[in-house]
């Protein structure tokens, strides 16, 4: 398996894309070539300038009327092989067996400027052979809305895909009414799914099946490539990037949404923010999807989720292991029945990096201080992010910003502070860096859903970027307070809140 970049040594003009498609070039019978469907009149909305730097490409290139065209699938940067990939998927619990790149494409990969490969996609460029009864088409608000919430999580250093730009297409996509069309070009360290995995695993094709996992090793635990169990240790990979990734999403009490197995990523990155959002008051049952009618995708049970989407992945690698069925299926199970202590480990560093904590006290009393604090948020209905954040004066001594947030409840919290006084007093740092910790570990501001539909709403219906503009620059330095930005940091009323709903389809 190559997938070692190769140079070319005729630099492109324009935006400067240098394809090196590695998904194209080793896994044929992934996927079918195919090309983008024409945007009538496309216009740029928004380009990650920070990003395209990142991938080594001329920004202003991008911005001209042959970038634009490149972003909007009216025309390929040279060297793009743009291809519609395979995948099913479990969704809701039930297995779809044809998924698949719908209404996206991959263009191909480029090798950034930190020598990672990364693919480049386009999200809404038409129909394909996968599309089904869909138009294989996007809407603006969706795509700004992941645009908004990939560069949030990003800066709450997250992994996750994220936009590299937004183009309006000048043609109107039919969901319940007419909305502006869009296609959003989406960059990941690769598109490889446990639904991939799961589409090839239902055609017993085992060949396939090993062509697949040692592409998936070798672009993405390298280290592994030589490993004598090497499907088992890529299992365990996959288990620890999940473990830390839902680990860190409840930590910053984002709610996915929509957590199918053809929406979790072997790469570890979150992907596909359709229908996802951020808790406020906190309540582990919360959820917002509008068609996640039974909850079993509510913030409180995305561990559980993550670790029933990688006994999917799992039986997918059965075939591949060494040693009779039985064995096989042990294995597994040893791997996949770690996965909650792996998630508590996670879990238990960020809370305590959250409550100012070192590492020096037993970790079952810290998870029991932060079970405990978690509890009080619930009980009295405080929204999750400010109440962390507001630790930050409290470990200065300073209370009344955090009493003030929790209001009538703040009596009951007398006894957990002191607990957490005490528990702070046994690592010698002075309160003033003690504070700026916290503030590290806890951000000021998340995109609120409140803010988030003010700015999409402005945009779509009143073309009014500001608003969005604004947000995503509020967003970007999710850590530092600024009185100027207070708007943000603020909670919705809760009644707005107890109605919000969020809907799939990018
Ligand atoms: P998602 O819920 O966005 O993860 O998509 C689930 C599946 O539905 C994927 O196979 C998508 O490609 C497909 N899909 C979603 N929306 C559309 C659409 N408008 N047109 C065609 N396929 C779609
Ligand atoms: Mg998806």
């Amino acid at each position: 398996m190559n997938l070692e970049p190769r140079l070319h040594s005729d630099a492109t003009p324009g935006p400067g894309f240098v394809f090196d498609n590695s998904y194209a070039r080793e896994l044929e019978g992934f996927y079918v070539p195919w090309q983008p469907s024409p945007a009538p009149a496309p216009r740029l909305v928004r380009l990650n300038h920070a990003l395209a730097g990142e991938l080594g490409l001329d920004a202003a290139g991008l911005t001209t009327p042959e970038g634009v065209a490149m972003l909007s699938g009216n025309a390929l940067p040279p060297g793009a092989q743009p291809l519609a990939q395979a995948y099913a998927g479990h969704q809701f619990g039930g297995y779809s067996p044809q998924l698949g790149d719908g209404r996206a494409l991959l263009l191909g990969e480029v090798i950034d400027r930190q020598g990672r490969r990364r693919d480049i996609a386009l999200k809404g460029s038409g129909r394909t052979p996968f599309s089904r009864n869909g138009d294989g088409k996007a809407a603006l608000g969706p795509v700004l809305r992941e645009y908004l919430i990939g560069e949030a999580m990003h800066a709450l250093g997250i992994p996750t895909t994220r936009a590299l730009a937004v183009v309006a297409t000048g043609e109107p996509v039919r969901r319940e009414t007419l909305l502006p069309g869009a296609v959003l070009t989406r960059v990941a360290a690769s598109h490889v799914r446990v639904g991939t995995f799961e589409f090839f695993a239902a055609q017993q094709d085992m060949a396939l099946l090993r062509r697949l996992a040692d592409y998936v090793i070798a672009r993405h635990d390298p280290g592994l490539v030589n490993h004598p169990q090497r499907e088992l240790e890529l299992l365990r990979a996959v288990c620890e990037r999940q473990a830390s990734l839902v680990a860190r999403w409840m930590g910053v009490g984002f709610i996915h949404g929509v957590m199918n197995t053809d929406n979790m990523t072997i790469s570890g990155e979150t992907i596909d923010y359709g229908p996802c959002a951020f808790t406020e008051a906190y309540d582990p049952q919360a959820v917002f999807s509008s068609i996640d009618t039974h909850g079993r995708y509510a913030l409180g049970n995305q561990p559980a989720i993550a670790q029933w989407n990688l006994a999917r992945f799992a039986e997918t690698l059965l075939s591949l292991l060494d040693g009779p069925p039985e064995a096989a299926v042990e294995q597994v199970t040893a791997v996949l029945e770690k996965f909650p202590t792996r998630y508590e480990a996670h879990w238990t560093a960020m809370m305590r990096a959250k409550l100012g904590l070192d590492e020096l006290a037993d970790p079952a009393d810290d998870l029991a201080l932060a079970s405990d604090y978690l509890r009080l948020l619930h009980e009295h209905k405080v929204d999750f992010t400010l109440g962390f954040r507001r630790l930050a004066p409290a470990a200065a001594d300073d209370d009344s910003p955090l009493r003030k947030l929790v209001g009538s409840g703040a009596e009951a919290l007398t006894p957990w502070l002191a607990r957490w006084r005490e528990r702070l007093c046994s690592s010698p740092l002075p309160p003033v860096a003690r504070r700026a910790a916290i503030e590290r570990a806890n951000p000021i501001y998340i995109p609120r859903n409140h803010c988030v539909e003010q700015a999409l709403t402005a945009a779509v219906e009143h073309d009014d970027l500001a608003p969005f503009e604004r947000l995503l620059t509020v967003l970007e330095r999710p850590y530092d307070e600024r009185a100027s930005d207070a708007e943000f940091a603020q909670p919705a009323p809760a009644e707005q809140t107890a109605c919000y709903r969020t809907f799939c389809g990018t």
